[in-house]
């Protein structure tokens, strides 16, 4: 399908929604524009055309069968008028900091709080994608090890209870620090870091990690990747370990709020140990 286009097929404006659903029926209109965009096709026989009766269904001009647009979607089986869903729809989608239930009351007219809440209930869960709340801007990434040192076990030992732990976090320039995600990574290797950052960065983000090569191939995915690599950090005089100063706070301060991981492991144990994964690979 093509994308959807802005005044084709979604309203450009307020205005152009209140001009596009006045009533139930065009927006009965729009429902079976976007589920049969050739016109009516009978999900029981497959015949093509048929005529909607008083009730607001479709009625097959073959087997007489009879369909409703709006079964199994949100809209099925509703007291609330098509165009007080429609407009719930247009607030939800266009506000940008969300909505509440009592602003949907208020906005809609609505005169029950229990049936605005339970709109918006069904409209967040249909309406807010999984991808929706990625990070975005300029993003650092990196992973380490986190959890999993148990009392008697010390050191090297207790590493069969860590995982590798994928650390995405928003950063604004220069030292603020945004939202952030963490992911459980299989291995360091791309097959691994590429799922990560995809499910957690935006396309379009600034993604900063170092110059390991699980890393390799963002550019690829949407991303505008910039790598940093500790030997230029360490021939400019930085501190190498500090190449990306955001994750490796919210690392430490993960290790420390986990039970049972009080040590802070050195970054270039982590590195270590990834570099002689990649080596036997
Ligand atoms: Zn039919």
């Amino acid at each position: 399908m093509e994308q959807p286009r802005a005044g084709v097929h979604y309203p450009r404006s307020t205005g152009e929604f209140q001009a596009w659903f006045r009533t139930d029926a065009d927006c009965l209109d729009y429902l079976e524009w976007l589920r049969w965009p050739g016109g009516f096709t009978c999900p029981d026989c497959g015949h093509a055309g048929g005529w909607r009766l008083g009730d607001g269904r479709l009625e097959c001009a073959a087997c007489h069968g009879r369909t409703s647009v709006t079964a199994g979607t949100i809209f099925d089986r509703t007291r609330t008028p098509l165009t007080v869903w429609f407009t719930a729809c247009w607030l939800f989608a266009t506000q940008k900091d969300g909505i509440s239930a009592q602003s949907l009351q208020r906005s809609l007219e609505i005169g029950s709080y229990p049936t605005a809440w339970a709109m918006l209930h069904r409209l967040r869960s249909v309406l807010v994608r999984p991808g929706r709340d990625r990070l975005s801007g300029t993003v650092q990434v990196d992973e380490t090890y986190i959890g999993g040192d148990e009392p008697g076990l010390r050191g090297g030992r207790a590493r069969g209870k860590k995982v590798l732990t994928g650390i995405a976090v928003e950063v604004s320039e220069p030292k603020g620090i945004g939202r952030c995600r963490m992911g459980v990574l299989a291995d360091g290797s791309a097959e691994s870091l590429h799922p990560f950052v995809t499910g957690a960065v935006e396309p379009g983000a600034r993604v900063i990690t170092d110059a390991w090569q699980g890393y390799c191939g963002l550019d690829g995915l949407g991303y505008v990747h910039e790598r940093r690599s500790q030997a230029a950090a360490r021939a400019r005089g930085d501190d190498p370990g500090e190449l990306l100063p955001a994750v490796h706070r919210v690392a430490s301060l993960a290790k420390r709020w986990l039970p049972g991981t009080g040590s802070t492991r050195s970054r270039n144990r982590c590195r270590s140990s990834r570099s002689s994964g990649s080596a036997t690979a």
